[in-house]
């Protein structure tokens, strides 16, 4: 099954996936059940974590604690700018002008691998995240930004498909636990 090829999986039995779309949302996509606070799961506690991810996505990764830092806090950068717009509202400026700064610091400390056309070497890990996020504003449309539809999931993913109609993160799982649901439910409706 090519599909196991994209997901990470966890002891706890959950699981990471690089459904977003975009490295970016791949990043917003490292806290599990972000909806439901009292299942909220951080999937990149740690440098054994991040670097496991990393490598997940295709990053080489060397990091230490201080890069933890840095990425988780990006993450959240991300997705408060990310997120209103998934879902139709505009970010705040604040939260705009935040990240703005977090990617200026990463193009600034990044070198010239190639100049015409332009390619960048991020100086680490959290800055080659955070060019990422920078490609994302600059190349993708927000009106595909979409939010998973289930109510405790909470990834971001770019719908790509031709008539904009994506809305879980995964049909494999939000997908199919909704069907589960209204299945149920029918049954549980024809009992009374
Ligand atoms: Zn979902």
């Amino acid at each position: 099954m090519t599909e196991t090829r994209s997901i990470l999986r966890y002891d706890d039995g959950g699981w990471a996936e690089a459904t977003g779309g975009h490295l970016a949302l791949d990043l917003v996509n490292t806290v599990s059940w972000r909806l439901d606070p009292g299942r909220t799961v951080d999937r990149i506690p740690d440098a054994d974590a991040l670097e496991r991810w990393a490598r997940f996505v295709g990053l080489r990764a060397d990091v230490d604690d201080d890069d933890v830092a840095r990425a988780r806090r990006l993450r959240e950068q991300i997705y408060r700018v990310v997120q209103p717009m998934a879902v139709g509202e505009r970010p705040s400026p604040g939260d705009v002008d935040t990240l703005r700064r977090t990617l200026l610091g990463a193009l600034g400390r990044a070198e010239v691998a190639s100049v015409m056309p332009l390619e960048l070497a991020a100086a680490d890990l959290p800055d080659e995240l955070a060019i990422a996020a920078w490609r994302l504003l600059e190349h993708e449309d927000a009106g595909r930004l979409r939010q998973c539809r289930a109510s405790d999931c909470g990834w971001l993913f770019l719908d790509r498909t031709k008539n904009r109609s994506r809305v879980w993160c995964s049909s494999a799982d939000c997908g199919n636990r909704s069907r589960a649901r209204r299945h149920h439910a029918r049954r549980t409706a024809g009992q009374r």
